[in-house]
């Protein structure tokens, strides 16, 4: 029999956490495998690449929105070291988003929404119809007007997913194409995982990166299964050809009453994005929302009836009873989770990868679990109030959120 293989670490699921997470413990010198049967084609490569912390804050979500103003800031950086460790670009744009509405009740809601932002300090600024159009030529006649949003950004996420796999390979990363079936867990200790063909590795440290998954993963000892459920989400990829006019920038709309995006790439290709539906873990795109999707992009910018269909893509946003993510230790000893990050895990990338190659490093930070930008973000944080000392048991299912 094969002698059992021996890591610093074992990451289960190779989606743009995973491989962030090991490419960056490599980097500092860790010995890193990322097991998954089809690393970089979950969520991550359904996604459009929006770097969008102001357009993704909502009402009640203010500490989120802090995390991800956060995290917009340590993309360029992020980007360029990428960039630079595996010789590919990601394509990371820093040209804002306009924010549009199509009639005047969707302008009204926007107006909500752009007082919410300013209330909480993000830049956003008001702009009327005339002013849209001059920004996005493309922009139909009728819209009603709009915002600007300047540090709502993009990357190219698959460009990006590429180029970690590539950075990870180059730093030492091993990836071995199977699902984890079990972390193996002994007297409070994390001891390694069980693949689903029945080959072990050992570990002293396992970090759950498996996406909307992660809750499924056998052997996670009571009160560390992160309470994560699968959202579904599809994208249509657009393509314009030669002499077809293409977006300057990325556009969010409300047409009456539903949101949709269209994010335009370096190479005239554009993601048009997205639906959002509970539906456990089937992919299939349903005609419905996907014609509304499309109805609603063309009634705000009519030249997409040039553009060429390339592709439609679904995905599973990993949500959250709060929808933030769940980053950081749990009771067990060695298991950590980077999970959870629902609809802004491309954008939070850079960030949860830092912090959790820290933590792989430090054993926990510095000053304690109680600080950092993921502080209100630790994978105990759902745990029912009457057994918490930080880091006590909780049940899946008992979890509840604004
Ligand atoms: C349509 C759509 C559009 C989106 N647009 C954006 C956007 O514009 N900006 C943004 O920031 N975010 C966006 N998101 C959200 C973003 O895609 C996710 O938050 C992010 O991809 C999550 O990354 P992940 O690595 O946790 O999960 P994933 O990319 O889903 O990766 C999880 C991986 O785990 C693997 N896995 C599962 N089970 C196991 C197992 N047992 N063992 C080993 N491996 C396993 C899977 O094969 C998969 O590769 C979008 C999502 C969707 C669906």
């Amino acid at each position: 029999m094969a002698p059992t293989p021996s890591r610093d670490v074992v990451v289960a699921g190779g989606g743009i956490i995973g491989l962030a997470v090991a490419w960056q413990a490599a980097a500092a010198g860790l010995a890193v495998t990322v097991v998954d049967p089809a690393a970089g084609r979950g969520s991550s490569w359904a996604a459009a690449g929006m770097l969008a912390p102001v357009a993704e804050a909502h009402f009640g979500e203010e500490a989120l929105a802090s995390l991800n103003v956060a995290a917009v800031r340590a993309w360029p950086e992020f980007a360029a070291r990428l960039e630079s460790a595996s010789g590919e670009p990601v394509h990371f744009r820093a040209d804002g988003t306009l924010l549009v509405a199509s009639d005047p009740s969707d302008r009204a809601a926007t107006d909500r929404v752009l007082a919410f932002h300013q209330d909480i300090g993000l830049a956003a600024e008001r702009l009327g119809s005339r002013a849209c159009r001059a920004a996005e030529p493309l922009l139909a006649p009728g819209i009603s007007g709009g915002v600007d949003l300047p540090d709502d950004h993009q990357v190219d996420n698959r460009a990006a997913v590429g180029a970690l796999l590539a950075a990870g390979r180059t730093a030492g990363v091993a990836f071995v194409a199977d699902e984890v079936a079990r972390v193996e867990v002994e007297d409070g200790r994390v001891r390694g995982v069980t693949l689903a063909d029945g080959s072990r590795i050992a570990a002293p440290r396992v970090v759950v990166a498996a996406g909307s998954r992660s809750g499924d993963l056998g052997g996670l000892p009571d009160g560390t299964r992160p309470p994560v459920r699968p959202v579904r989400g599809a994208t249509v990829r657009l393509r314009a050809g030669d002499g077809v006019p293409r977006l300057r920038r990325t556009v969010r709309a409300l047409v009456h009453g539903r949101t949709c995006y269209l994010v335009p790439r370096d190479d005239g290709g554009l993601v048009l994005g997205a639906t959002m539906e509970e539906r456990g873990n089937d992919l299939a795109v349903p005609l419905g929302g996907l014609a509304d999707l499309l109805d609603d992009a063309r009634r705000v910018v009519p030249a997409l009836d040039e553009y060429a269909v390339v592709e439609t893509a679904s995905g599973l946003r990993p949500g959250s009873p709060d929808n933030g993510p769940l980053v950081g230790t749990t009771t067990t000893d060695g298991l950590l989770m980077a999970t959870g990050h629902f609809r802004n895990g491309i954008l939070l990338a850079p960030l949860t990868s830092s912090e959790v190659v820290g933590l792989l490093i430090h054993g926990g930070r510095p000053d304690g679990p109680d600080t950092g930008p993921f502080a209100a973000f630790r994978p105990d944080r759902f745990a029912p109030k009457a057994s918490v000392a930080r880091g006590a048991p909780w049940a899946p299912g008992v979890a509840t959120g604004p």
